[in-house]
C-alpha cells in the first residue's frame, strides 16, 4: 500500500474514532454519598457525661468501685420483639444497660439500635459473625470488629467504646492490639447465669442476683424469651438491696474516679 494511503486511512480512522467518542454523552457525575459526619464525643448521648474522661483499661471483668454500681448486660440481639419488649422494661424502670450487637442483626434492625442510644443505654462491639476470635487471624478478626463498628455507626452515629468477644474467647495478645487499635476496652463479666441453655426464669433471676455486688458486670442475652421473662424479678431485687444500673463505660469512669 503507497504511503499517502496508509496516512489518508489513518486519518479516516482519527476522524472516526473522534467524533463517535464526541457523539458519546458525558458521564453524569457520580452522586456523592451524603457520608455521616463523625460523631464528636461532646455528641454522644450516652453515659458517662460529654467530656467526661476516665481511664479505658484494656480489659474488664468487673470493676472496682466505691458505690454499688452494677452493669446489666445483653449480647447477641438485636432481636425483633425480645429487645424491644426489654427495652420498653428497661424504660420503665429507669435503667441503663449494654447492648453486645451481632454486626449481622444491628444490619437487620437499625431502627432498635436507635432506640437503645436515645434512651441512654450503650451499645458494645460483638463482632459481625458471632465467630471465635481465638481461632481468627488477625486480619480475619480486625474485619469482623471492623465490619461490626461500621454496622453500629451507619445505624445510630455512635462509635463503640467497648467489645465484647464471642464465648468470652480472646488471647491476651489480642486484647492488647484491639485495645491499641480500636480503642476498646474488651468487657467480659463478673456473673454468667448460663440462661442460654434455659434453665429457667427462676433459676435466671437467682444466679443473677445472687452473683450481684458493687462493681459487677452480669452477662445475658436479649435473644432469649425467658431472660427478658427473668429480667424484671432481677432489677426489683437488687434494686430492693441498693444496687444502681449504669453503662459499661460509666462503670469505667466510676472506677478511674
Ligand atoms: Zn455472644
Amino acid at each position: 500500500m503507497p504511503r499517502s494511503t496508509l496516512v489518508l486511512l489513518a486519518c479516516t480512522a482519527a476522524v472516526f474514532t473522534a467524533g463517535c467518542a464526541r457523539k458519546q454523552k458525558p458521564e453524569p457525575a457520580p452522586q456523592r454519598q451524603q457520608q455521616p459526619a463523625p460523631p464528636q464525643f461532646s455528641q454522644l448521648p450516652s453515659i458517662p457525661p460529654p467530656g467526661m474522661k476516665y481511664h479505658r483499661p484494656v480489659s474488664l471483668s468487673s470493676a472496682r468501685v466505691s458505690r454499688p454500681l452494677i452493669a446489666l448486660t445483653y449480647d447477641d440481639g438485636p432481636h425483633p420483639t425480645n429487645t424491644p419488649r426489654l427495652l420498653n422494661i428497661l424504660r420503665q424502670r429507669g435503667v441503663k444497660a449494654t447492648f453486645y450487637v451481632v454486626g449481622t442483626n444491628a444490619r437487620r434492625y437499625p431502627g432498635i439500635l436507635r432506640r437503645m442510644i436515645n434512651e441512654g443505654h450503650e451499645i458494645g462491639n460483638h463482632t459481625i459473625t458471632h465467630g471465635n476470635l481465638k481461632k481468627m487471624s488477625n486480619a480475619k478478626v480486625r474485619q469482623e470488629l471492623r465490619g461490626c463498628e461500621q454496622a453500629i455507626m451507619a445505624a445510630t452515629g455512635f462509635k463503640p467504646r467497648t467489645m465484647r468477644p464471642p464465648y468470652g474467647a480472646i488471647s491476651p495478645a489480642q486484647k492488647s492490639w484491639i485495645r491499641q487499635e480500636f480503642g476498646y476496652t474488651t468487657t467480659l463479666w463478673s456473673v454468667d447465669p448460663r440462661d442460654w441453655q434455659k434453665p429457667g426464669v427462676s433459676i435466671v433471676t437467682r444466679r443473677l442476683v445472687s452473683g450481684a455486688k458493687p462493681g459487677a458486670v452480669l452477662l445475658a442475652h436479649d435473644i432469649h424469651k425467658p431472660t427478658i421473662d427473668a429480667t424484671p424479678g432481677v432489677i426489683s431485687q437488687l434494686q430492693a438491696r441498693g444496687f444502681q444500673f449504669v453503662t459499661v463505660s460509666a462503670l469505667l469512669a466510676a472506677q478511674s474516679q
